[in-house]
């Protein structure tokens, strides 16, 4: 009897330090970033740091007023080694598919293509780390809408 009482507070001690060792090992994966455009054509941040392996929950917002179809914005992270100039030039003709290339292997994670006062939000994991383009690739926007994506 005396073991069977024994066993259950082992039971009923160890299981809430269980589950904060989860709630901290969670926390630690996962990074949040928000990133703005603008009718300016431009984001407000050239650099995102995350690291390898993360659960990254990216937020794009528009904070202009132009529609999608003049000034839309999308966030394209794209493989080590892509060619930007090329890859833009290459989404440029994909505009029924909101300026993605279908079955592009250059694509890490990308969002919807938005417009002004919208917002959207992706969840993908980082890549290995590495230092990574990140574009918009609506028509002529990659000129100016892009960064490095860096992954620690
Ligand atoms: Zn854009």
């Amino acid at each position: 009897m005396n073991f069977i009482i024994s066993m259950l507070m082992v039971l009923f001690m160890s299981n809430p330090f269980n589950a904060s060792d989860l709630t901290t090992e969670t926390t630690t994966m996962e990074t949040e970033v928000v990133i703005e455009g603008n009718d300016q054509m431009r984001f407000d941040l050239s650099e995102i740091k995350v690291k390898a392996g993360e659960t990254v929950t990216l937020t794009l917002k528009h904070t202009g007023k132009l529609p999608k179809a003049a000034m839309g914005h999308n966030w394209v992270l794209l493989a080590a080694g892509t060619d930007v100039k090329a890859f833009a030039t290459e989404a440029m003709k994909a505009r029924d598919n909101e300026y993605i290339p279908e079955g592009s292997e250059q694509i890490i994670a990308y969002t919807a293509l938005i417009g002004g006062g919208e917002e959207t939000t992706i969840e993908f994991t980082a890549p290995e780390a590495g230092e990574y383009d990140f574009i918009c690739s609506f028509p002529g926007h990659y000129a100016l809408m892009k960064g490095k994506f860096i992954v620690e």
